[in-house]
């Protein structure tokens, strides 16, 4: 690493880990191969899975900067590292779904594969003590996480990314059925778009596959044991690579 130097563990998530460095404005983020689902009922080690997130994920965000949306990447250093700002993360998860499938189906009597126009907007308490429980208005005035003008920018930004990345993955023969992102503010007050956007939360479907199973391209090949998931991932990274800007090198 170069132009910084690494500070402290703040924090270890199931994915990432998230260091301080020696800059008042600059975090860094480790990306594991540590693979969990069910609230991490279910667990497993996946060799190169770290490396792919974290390279589909620089992709994505320089694609997203390039359109205008407020990002907290400023760019990577070497193959597991991304370089971010520090954010004040909302806990709040908020999941926007083109297509229905996962727990929307299991909730609703909404039949998987159906397209759903306009793209429905969930937001869920980020809280896993709690499960990520689905907010209702009520409870989120309760909680009163934000103010009703934060909750309109932050629906606004995840309609604004779906539609940038909607269109950047057909444009690769992947249809992005559903994807959940976690936005924050920095320093200054800006809304961005924080954590990561890689296959471990968004699903996407290879359009040229009609089996249901075989068109999986993202962490449902973990959730329901479908074996290739680093594969997948692969997949997905070819893909994008050929369409998003280079990733920059910080530092
Ligand atoms: N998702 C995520 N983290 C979560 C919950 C969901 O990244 O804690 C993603 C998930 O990968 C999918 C979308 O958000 O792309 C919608 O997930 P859903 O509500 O269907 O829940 P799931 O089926 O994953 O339990």
């Amino acid at each position: 690493m170069s132009a910084y130097s690494l500070g402290a563990l703040l924090y270890e998530g199931k994915a990432k880990r998230v260091f301080a460095t020696d800059q008042a404005d600059l975090v860094a983020v480790e990306y594991k191969d540590d693979a969990t689902a069910f609230n991490a009922l279910k667990k497993a080690q996946l060799a190169g899975k770290g490396e792919l997130n974290c390279r589909i994920s620089a992709l994505l965000f320089e694609h997203l900067a390039a359109r205008g949306v407020p990002t907290h990447y400023l760019g990577v250093d070497g193959a597991t590292w991304m370089l971010v700002k520090p954010v004040k993360v909302i806990p709040i998860e908020v999941v926007i779904r083109n297509v229905a499938a996962g727990s929307l189906c299991k909730q609703m009597p909404i039949e998987q594969g159906t397209v759903l126009e306009p793209p429905l907007l969930d937001l869920y308490y980020k809280d896993d003590a709690y499960g990520d429980p689905l907010l209702t208005e009520a409870r989120l005035e309760r909680l009163a996480l934000v103010t009703p003008e934060q909750r309109q920018a932050i629906e606004a930004l995840a309609r604004q990314v779906n539609r940038e990345l909607a269109s950047l993955f057909l444009g690769v023969g992947l249809q992005l059925v559903d994807f959940k992102i976690e936005l924050g503010f920095t320093a200054s007050g800006e809304l961005v778009v924080a954590d990561e956007i890689s296959p471990d939360t968004c699903r996407l479907w290879d359009v040229s596959v009609s089996d249901v199973q075989q068109r999986i391209l993202d962490k449902d090949r973990f959730r329901q044991d479908l074996g290739g998931v680093v594969e997948a991932y692969g997949e997905v990274f070819k893909r994008v690579q050929g369409v998003c800007p280079e990733p920059r090198v910080y530092g």
